[in-house]
């Protein structure tokens, strides 16, 4: 029996591997994929793009990578993300302990021998004391519910499983994309100019706001480097782990020129600035959220030649900020070229895909690729396709068939020696991923040494801890606008059965709150688990 099995060779897993080498466990990691790298090596559509800083994306825990490591771009691009996260691998030399090309079946937890049965579909099996589910949020991509998906004829494929054996053909082609969130949006502005013809198919616009990348030159490198500990320093302090924290100046005590002010400078400037370094009322008040959805949206009018087709693109079921803002590169710009095209799908549904192309209920439209950036079953899908049992063969898909229960978002009461590493219910997806992701990996390995210096070979969460806190998250949500927009934030998805309510799946506290939560428990000897 080994010590841990680590499922997912993402962000997480990898630095999760390297911890528990680091404690001397004998550990694999199991991934579906042909190499290390998670959603970075799947999302390979055009376009594919960080929109936090590189150098606050890549993991602080090394020195040595820190120095090593030069990005090229203010906001790296897939190929460049995914060559970093291969060299750490290399570097930490961690793939003698990765199998890859492996789907993970079901993972059952025998009481007996207090360990973990891990099946794989190709029979392969694994066995140990500890279960680290590296499984990711956004990785069970959804394609959409729509009637004759089938029948088409051309190539058509999810963003998620965008093809890696060969170049997918753009120049000269009928393409159709369905789907405007941040990917939509990537994919959307990257092959509008190679295209013969686009058409957007759009149910819901996102406010969108410029990215402002890049490259990085030989001066600010060095700068970037002799200031990692700033950086990291700054990320630890701000809500969302961003370079970009609220203004600590109330929006009700500066003058309507001051808040322009700052607008145009944060709209001006690269990064998230222009949704998190706002005033705080901005994202809490109804008055200061309706101006600076104003503000935006007169932005979009202003880049848009065709008002009509500006109209669509603003959000009229949300304000500014209460869904992920997608960062953009001439993305407004796109649909002035006379071959790209917007079809508000709110006011002409899709009706079905036929062999050709898609129909909607005024129009049918021929095309030669179909590009589904339809998002994914958020937070749980990832763990719903696995058959996850804990204690007496109690299945997971089950205790969450209303939406995720934890303690502290890393574990599950009647699931002994399971930790979830930026799981549902974490701080990871309200913030900028890989610090979140290295507070959850650290936090695990201080509990698996904890354990190890006792003696203990079992932990699970106790059922009055995990009330509590899912409690807690749930008030969170009362009267929030994250609650009333129906995006993945909120647990919505229309392509799921029973995912079309309110599902609790973040923790919105911040991310220093949820360190300090994690921090408090630690140090109580970890107050709310049953440990033997
Ligand atoms: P998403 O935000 O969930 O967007 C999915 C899109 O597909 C929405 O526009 C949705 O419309 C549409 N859609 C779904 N089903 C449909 C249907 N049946 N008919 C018509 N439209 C349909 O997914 P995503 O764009 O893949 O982004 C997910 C998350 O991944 C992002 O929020 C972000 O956190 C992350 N991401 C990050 C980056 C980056 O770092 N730069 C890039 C890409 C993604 P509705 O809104 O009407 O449901």
């Amino acid at each position: 029996m080994r010590d841990a099995v680590i499922i997912g060779a993402g962000v997480a897993g990898i630095y999760m591997l390297y911890r528990l080498r680091e404690l001397g466990l004998d550990t694999t990691t199991l991934d579906t994929a042909g190499g290390p790298g998670g959603t970075w090596y799947w999302n390979r559509y055009p376009g594919a793009r960080f929109d936090s800083e590189s150098y606050s994306y890549g993991y602080s825990f090394s020195k040595e990578i820190l120095e090593e490591w030069s990005w090229s771009e203010h906001f790296s691009g897939q190929p460049e993300t995914l060559r970093y996260l291969e060299y750490v691998v290399d570097k930490l030399d961690l793939r003698p302990h990765m199998q890859f090309g492996c789907q993970v079946k079901s993972a059952h937890f025998d009481s007996s021998e207090t360990c973990w049965n891990v099946e794989m579909e190709d029979g392969r099996r694994e066995k140990a004391r500890f279960l680290f589910t590296a499984l990711g949020i956004l990785s069970a991509a959804t394609l959409p519910r729509i009637e004759g998906r089938d029948d088409y004829e051309g190539e058509a494929f999810h963003t998620y499983l965008w093809p890696r054996d060969h170049e997918v053909e753009l120049e000269g082609r009928r393409v159709a994309v369905i789907g405007t969130g941040a990917t939509g949006v990537q994919v959307i502005q990257t092959i509008a100019p190679q295209v013969d013809e686009l058409v957007v198919f759009q149910r819901r616009p996102n406010w969108c706001a410029p990215l402002h990348n890049a490259p990085i030159d030989d001066e600010t490198q060095t700068r970037i480097k002799g200031s990692y500990d700033q950086i990291f320093g700054r990320m630890a302090e701000t809500h969302g782990s961003f370079l970009h924290g609220a203004d600590p100046r109330s929006y009700h005590d500066v003058s309507e020129a001051e808040r322009l002010e700052l607008w145009e400078k944060n709209y001006a400037s690269p990064g998230f600035g222009v949704w998190l370094a706002n005033f705080a009322e901005v994202f809490l008040e109804p008055e200061a959220n309706q101006a600076y959805s104003k503000f935006i949206a007169d932005k979009i009018r202003g880049r848009v030649d065709d008002p009509e087709t500006a109209e669509k693109l603003i959000p009229r079921d949300h304000g500014f900020g209460m869904q992920r803002v997608p960062l953009e590169t001439k993305y407004y710009e796109a649909y002035n070229y006379d071959h790209v095209r917007l079809v508000d799908a709110s006011q002409t549904p899709i009706v079905r895909i036929t062999r050709e192309g898609i129909q909607t209920s005024e129009e049918e439209f021929e095309f030669d690729l179909i590009i589904y950036a339809t998002g994914f079953d958020a937070f749980t899908g990832s763990y719903d396709r696995i058959d996850i049992r804990g204690v007496d063969g109690k299945r997971l898909a089950e205790k969450w068939a209303d939406g995720p229960i934890s303690y502290l978002g890393t574990h599950i009461a009647g699931f002994p020696n399971m930790f979830m590493l930026a799981g549902p219910q974490s701080a990871s997806a309200a913030s900028n991923f890989p610090p979140s992701i290295e507070v959850g990996v650290d936090w695990a390995a201080r509990f698996v040494e904890f354990m190890q210096s006792k003696g203990i070979t079992r932990v699970e969460a106790s059922d009055a801890a995990e009330g509590a806190w899912t409690k807690d998250i749930m008030a969170a949500y009362e009267g929030t606008y994250f609650a009333k927009a129906k995006s993945w934030f909120s647990g919505y998805n229309s392509n799921v059965d029973g995912h079309d309510k309110l599902r609790h799946v973040m923790f919105l506290g911040g991310a220093p709150a949820y360190r300090a939560r994690l921090t408090e428990v630690a140090d109580a000897g970890y107050e709310g688990f049953e440990l033997e």
